[in-house]
């Protein structure tokens, strides 16, 4: 209960900053009524503007904040705010033009003032933001390249909207009104200080050393790494961190990655890392003595916020990573809850952890079920791809009890969701972990 307070607190919070722009607006003297169409033309472009605003502070990860929901929530909620925020602007101009054609002659590039200028580059900027966020992966566009471009697009969009509603100055003719979204723009200025220089300030501070790379089973290393002349830091079995490598905690380079050991070693924190892409294929290469730099932990999907009589585990692939941290955690703890494991993957030979998993089957009341889409020929397991029919034929009776965490690829996401849910595990008993944020 006390975490759904929690989260109706932030919500609250999140509708004031949003509506209070707008209702401060109307207090004091008002321009001449320019009837309904007009004012909520006005409405959306303010509404939207500081909903723009709002987005700086909604992904600066401020841990207290996102804690109550996990972060993938809050990067949907980013996503869908956005598309809400984009609307809005959209219909700013839109109704102004439709109700009065004429308005379409000041736009003309030769006699535009400058703060209509202002308003339509940051509305190119918003639009420019959508399309490349939306599609980047249709657009081949890199992730690293995105962020900072990400970045930059959304300043000059929220400046370029603020130097707009302070030279059109109607409903902010004020100065003090006009202060306001002075005080907005420089707060979001302020959150910006704070990720980029504060932060990576306070990173660089408690650096941590890499002193082992394990190879792992399909093509996965475990990075382990221990905090240099600090305590490092406590998290919960199941929780990730952004990890940057190779570079400086200012050059926006750090990937998320979950924490795959036990959260009872405090002194040692390790990640199990799959060779995908770029960053992710060098991670083999890795000299035992590189520093790292970590920022966390963040996420909710752990056991220990889910308290239950048993719990299933569902993993693909790299998904185990996760999984496997709540596991050894149980076994650091003595829990003999019983527990469920569905782990995917493509072929016994490269599965992630084999050798351990059959070690843990004698410390915990844990049963494994292996579903292989390239069985070796004497397989007598399940083979394909995970399904409600696998399921059915396994889940334990006392399913709508447990609590159900499920990671691995987005599609096989959804296939467990549904069919957990179809096998009778009630919708708040699902718990997904995606590792794909944009
Ligand atoms: C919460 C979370 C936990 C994760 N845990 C693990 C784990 O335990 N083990 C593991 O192997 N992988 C994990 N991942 C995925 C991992 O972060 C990406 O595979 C990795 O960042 C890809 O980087 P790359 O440059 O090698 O690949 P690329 O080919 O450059 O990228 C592949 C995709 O990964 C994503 N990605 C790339 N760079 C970043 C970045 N800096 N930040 C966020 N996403 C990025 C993008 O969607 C991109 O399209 C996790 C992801 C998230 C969100």
């Amino acid at each position: 209960m006390h975490q759904y307070l929690r989260a109706a607190f932030w919500i609250l919070v999140y509708l004031a900053l949003v509506l209070t722009p707008l209702f401060v607006l109307l207090i004091g003297p008002r321009p001449l009524a320019g009837g309904f169409w007009v004012d909520l033309s006005l409405a959306l472009g303010f509404a939207g503007t500081a909903m723009m605003a709002v987005m700086f502070l909604l992904t600066a990860r401020f841990q207290r904040a996102t804690a109550p929901f996990g972060i993938d929530l809050i990067y949907y909620f980013h996503r869908l705010a956005s598309i809400g925020a984009f609307i809005f602007i959209l219909l700013h101009p839109l109704l102004l033009v439709v109700r009065d054609p004429a308005l379409l002659g000041a736009m003309h590039p030769a006699v535009m003032p400058w703060h209509l200028w202002a308003g339509t580059v940051s509305f190119a900027a918003l639009a420019a933001l959508m399309i490349t966020s939306l599609w980047r992966k249709q657009l081949r566009i890199h992730y690293d390249e995105w962020r900072v471009a990400h970045m930059l697009l959304a300043v000059a969009a929220l400046v370029l909207a603020v130097a707009h509603i302070a030279g059109v100055a109607h409903y902010s003719a004020l100065s003090w009104k006009s202060g306001l979204w002075l005080l907005i723009a420089l707060s979001c200025g302020a959150t910006i200080v704070y990720v980029r220089l504060v932060k990576p300030l306070q990173m660089l501070r408690r650096p941590w050393r890499v002193v082992e790379v394990i190879e792992e089973r399909g093509s996965s290393w475990t990075l382990v790494v221990r905090p240099e002349r600090h305590a490092g830091f406590r998290f919960l079995p199941g929780q990730f961190a952004w990890l940057t490598l190779w570079s400086s905690p200012f050059a926006m380079k750090e990937h998320p990655f979950s924490i795959s050991s036990s959260a009872e070693a405090v002194r040692e924190v390790q990640f199990t890392i799959k060779e995908l892409g770029d960053f992710t294929s060098r991670i083999g290469r890795v000299k035992p003595g590189t520093r790292v730099y970590l920022d966390g932990p963040y996420g909710t999907f752990s056991i220990d916020l889910s308290r239950a009589p048993g719990y299933v585990f569902i993993a693909g692939g790299v998904g185990i990573a996760p999984v496997m941290s709540m596991l050894r955690t149980l076994v650091d703890r003595g829990d003999r809850r019983p527990l469920q494991l569905f782990y995917a993957y493509h072929t016994w030979e490269r599965l992630t952890f084999r050798e351990e998993l059959a070690q843990l089957k004698e410390q915990l009341d844990l049963e494994i079920v292996y579903v292989l889409s390239e069985p070796p020929p004497d397989w007598q397991g399940e083979t394909g791809y995970l399904s409600e029919e696998i399921f059915a034929r396994h889940l334990p009776a006392d399913r709508a009890a447990r609590e159900c965490f499920i990671c691995g690829p987005t599609p096989m996401i959804r296939v467990a969701e549904r069919g957990l849910a179809r096998q009778g595990v009630p919708p708040t008993h699902i718990h997904s972990e995606l590792f794909d944020l944009v």
